[in-house]
């Protein structure tokens, strides 16, 4: 469970209510036996809705990766719960596991999403869950579910010529950079100054890396499954966009060739978990040597991990909050989906960052005045919006 006794004690969370949020309100399970790629006999996914008071629909991503499990996706489930009611977005917390490779052709992850729609169908013609990319799925996994659908707002993070929204797809990773750029703060320093370390070059850590380049942040490490690259005086993030679109990987471009273990240990400003979850550990914890850890992963800090850095004076901004910019944009695109309006790219920009800062400055006063960390102040806000919800709709 996210919520621990100290935020239920500082919301006055009762019964009930812990009840509501400590389990997930819906389960899917099923196996996809047809439609499926070469290789396999059958692949398993899962669907979670964990709290719905804040919808439907439910929003959240869709993982394809070949340990995703039930528990995983619950977890997932959980943080969307909390990342929208922070958002103040009017969705449920979802999300869905597809247990396949992600390294998968997209020909074959093309059979696998038309099976998943199939099979989901109602969820998403209903409304009850609007689905988004997450980690293995991106734009094309999603233009599949439209293709069964029909429906513009039954999926989000879709490409910009069937209703997707300009500026959604770099939108995680935008709102990452614009984070890191308002939590300078806490270091004293512009953003120029900054020296960062990024876990994974896929679609949150690549637009990430990008764009503190373009804001003239330092990114001197990227590493991603197969290793790492470093260059003390900044990696050219252009020429390794390039390198990982041949290579499909980061390594092997220049500079020093590091791990992901090292990279997490670096002596940098900023480091930004922007792969997969549970990196830092009490294991390592007490090596990290930045000053500042931006999420742009889900949960990629475990809970004794957490306690290690906070004891040790480093600053984490959490991932509801860090890597939100994602579902914002999907919120707009599901609006604009209904009412058929279009949107610039650079009007997405200023909604992110509006909402974000917005939120990060009500997470920053909790944290001050609860004299708590910037993960529980998130936590105690966004779970005060969803006692409230479920007070108004009669739940509690
Ligand atoms: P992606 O599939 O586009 O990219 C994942 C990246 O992580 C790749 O570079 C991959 O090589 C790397 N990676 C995978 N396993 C790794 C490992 N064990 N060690 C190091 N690197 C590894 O996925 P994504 O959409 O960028 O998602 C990344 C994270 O951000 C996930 O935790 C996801 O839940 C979260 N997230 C994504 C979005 C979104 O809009 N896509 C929004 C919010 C949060």
């Amino acid at each position: 469970m996210l919520i621990d006794e100290e935020i239920v004690k500082i919301v006055g969370l009762e019964e009930k209510a812990l009840m509501l949020l400590s389990e997930p309100d819906r389960v899917i399970h099923f196996r996809i036996r047809e439609h499926v790629p070469p290789g396999y006999k059958m692949v398993h996914c899962y669907v979670v809705y964990h709290n719905v008071a804040r919808g439907p629909p439910c929003k959240g991503g869709i993982r394809m990766s070949s340990d995703v499990t039930l528990e995983e996706t619950t977890q997932l489930a959980e943080i969307m719960t909390f990342k929208n009611a922070l958002m103040d977005l009017p969705f449920g917390g979802g999300k869905s596991g597809i247990a396949a490779d992600s390294g998968l052709k997209p020909e074959h992850k093309r059979i696998l999403m038309e099976g998943f729609a199939h099979e989901i169908r109602y969820e998403l013609t209903s409304g009850n869950y609007v689905p988004a990319p997450d980690l293995g799925t991106g734009p094309r996994e999603m233009a599949v579910i439209f293709g069964e659908t029909h429906l513009r707002e039954c999926v989000t993070g879709k490409p910009v010529g069937i209703g997707g929204l300009p500026g959604r797809e770099e939108a995680t990773g935008y709102g990452v950079s614009a984070i890191v750029e308002r939590s300078a703060e806490f270091l004293k320093k512009d953003l120029q100054d900054l020296t960062v370390a990024v876990q994974g070059f896929g679609n949150v850590g690549g637009w990430t890396c990008a764009f503190l380049a373009k804001k003239g942040a330092k990114v001197v490490a990227v590493a991603d499954k197969e290793g790492g690259t470093m260059n003390k005086n900044g990696v050219d993030i252009e020429g390794l966009k390039n390198h990982a679109k041949q290579r499909g990987t980061v390594r092997g471009y220049g500079g020093k060739e590091i791990s992901n273990k090292e990279l997490l240990e670096l002596d940098v400003d900023v480091l930004i978990p922007a792969a997969v979850g549970g990196v830092i550990t009490a294991g390592n914890a007490g090596k990290v040597k930045a000053k500042l850890v931006i999420e742009g992963a889900n949960a990629p800090t475990t809970k004794e991990a957490d306690g290690i850095l906070e004891k040790r004076g480093i600053k984490v901004v959490p991932d509801i909050l860090a890597n939100a910019g994602g579902v914002v944009a999907s919120y707009e695109e599901w609006r604009k989906g209904k009412s058929g309006s279009r949107t610039k790219r650079e009007e997405t920009y200023a909604t992110i960052s509006s909402t974000l800062f917005e939120e990060f400055d009500q997470v920053l006063d909790c944290s001050t005045r609860e004299k708590i960390s910037l993960r529980k102040a998130a936590l105690v806000t966004a779970t005060r919006r969803l006692v409230d919800t479920m007070s108004g709709r009669g739940w509690l």
